[in-house]
């Protein structure tokens, strides 16, 4: 049987897993994306147990695991006091339910984008898209692609497939940098497989996270990152980076090794969060996976998790269904409820960690935090982090042949 064709626009995490996936089982796959050459950009980000399971389905798991650090806690104290408010830790979910990776986003872009060429994708770079109709892809240049049977849509939070207007942006983002881990005596406070956060309120935050290397023989890295309000992003900018520096290290004074390897304000990179939903991640013609359909900030780290879920699903579903419509439907059905219930819970966390107000802030330390440690809340914090709870990859197995 002839396979379809399908257009990825966009070949960031979700596209390139769709890429990989979907061309691996026959379809005849075109990924567009506005970078003229593939470029491992970017920070890093935890890789939860359920996208890695993704991950081993496309075959790059292992790779990953190589160049990744293991994560097993999730630790934040909140300063001047140093009382601990954030401690999830994996095994609280019990043996053999996983743990976290941190990955160098450079390292997860290279292994989809391999694995998406190896399976037979076609990339097809220096393409902004602007639109899509009709199974096409109109192009910022006023050219159009070939008619094709399904579009996927993976351009991100401000896909103009998905909104006519791109989503506002969260009042605070942050300013993030990779910087190497440090050896010797200056990495002993620090624990090689945990993500480290320090607050004051939830006005402030600074946090390390090990990522491992970008590539076999790099050296091991940190992303290193500072909250910040997007109303102080030009005011951060014109002062002298020593003000940031000092700021940093007065919330984390232990932080020194990692601080003071920003020594360049072009290191420190901006990233603004957005949170929505679309009401459906299908129309016709066209699916919607990850960002474009949902986008939420990342203190709960899970929008790459998500993505990788949502491009198992859809091609679960093409695989299960040759109509097209149908497979939609299923892809929908398969994934609507985790991602309502995780948008939810990152709706409801987001302030805790990043707002102006006091009286989160209080609740998170007095409420939440000793609320945490209490039995079953241990394991159920786990579960929520591992991207488990609503059994995502069980609704995905459940996705009926049509
Ligand atoms: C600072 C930060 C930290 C994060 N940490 C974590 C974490 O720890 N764990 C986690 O799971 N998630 C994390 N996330 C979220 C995660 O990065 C996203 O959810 C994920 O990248 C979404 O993947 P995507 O493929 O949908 O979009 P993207 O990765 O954004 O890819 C979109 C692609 O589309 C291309 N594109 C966009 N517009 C156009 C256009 N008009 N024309 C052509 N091409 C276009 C882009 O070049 C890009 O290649 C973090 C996000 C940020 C910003």
């Amino acid at each position: 049987m002839a396979g379809r064709s399908i257009a990825i626009a966009g070949g960031g995490i979700a596209g390139l897993a769709c890429a990989a996936l979907l061309a691996r089982s026959g379809d005849r796959v075109v990924v567009y994306d506005r970078m003229s050459a593939p470029e491992p950009v970017g920070s890093g980000l935890i890789l939860q147990p359920v996208g890695l399971a993704v991950l081993d389905a496309i075959g790059v798991a292992e790779r990953m695991r190589a160049l990744g650090s293991p994560i097993r806690r999730l630790f934040g104290r909140t300063m001047p006091s140093n009382r601990v408010v954030l401690d999830v830790r994996y095994r609280a979910l019990g043996g053999g339910a996983g743990e976290g990776l941190a990955v160098h986003r450079g390292a997860l872009f290279e292994a989809l984008l391999d694995a998406a060429r190896e399976a037979g994708a076609q990339m097809e770079g220096g393409r902004e898209i602007v639109g899509a109709s009709d199974g096409r892809l109109a192009f910022a240049d006023g050219t159009s692609s070939l008619r094709f049977d399904l579009v996927i849509d993976a351009l991100g939070v401000k896909s103009p497939l998905s909104r006519p207007a791109p989503l506002p942006p969260l009042p605070f983002g942050a300013l993030w940098c990779n910087v190497d881990w440090p050896s010797g005596p200056e990495a002993a406070p620090f624990d090689p497989n945990a993500l480290e956060q320090r607050y004051e309120a939830a006005r402030k935050m600074v946090g390390v996270l090990p990522v491992g290397s970008v590539r076999t023989g790099a050296p091991r890295q940190a992303a290193f990152f500072w909250s910040l309000r997007h109303a102080d992003l030009a005011a951060s900018r014109a002062a002298p980076l020593d003000q940031w520096r000092a700021q940093a290290l007065q919330l984390w004074p232990q932080a020194a090794p990692f601080i003071n390897q920003v020594t360049n304000r072009e290191q420190l990179i901006f990233a603004a969060y957005c949170h929505g939903t679309r009401a459906s991640p299908a129309s016709p013609g066209m699916a919607h996976v990850g960002d474009s359909w949902h986008s939420a900030s990342p203190q709960l780290g899970q929008g790459a998790n998500m993505a990788l879920l949502d491009a198992l699903g859809l091609a679960r579903a093409l695989e299960a269904n040759r109509d097209i419509s149908l497979a939609l439907g299923a892809y929908s059905r398969s994934r609507r409820s985790h991602i309502r219930l995780y948008q939810l819970a990152s709706w409801m966390f987001t302030p805790a960690y990043q707002s102006d107000s006091q009286a989160i802030a209080l609740v998170r330390d007095w409420l939440m935090a000793p609320f945490s440690r209490v039995w079953p809340m241990p394991k159920i914090l786990a579960a929520l982090v591992a991207g488990s709870i609503g059994s995502p990859l069980s609704a995905i197995e459940a996705i009926q042949d049509g």
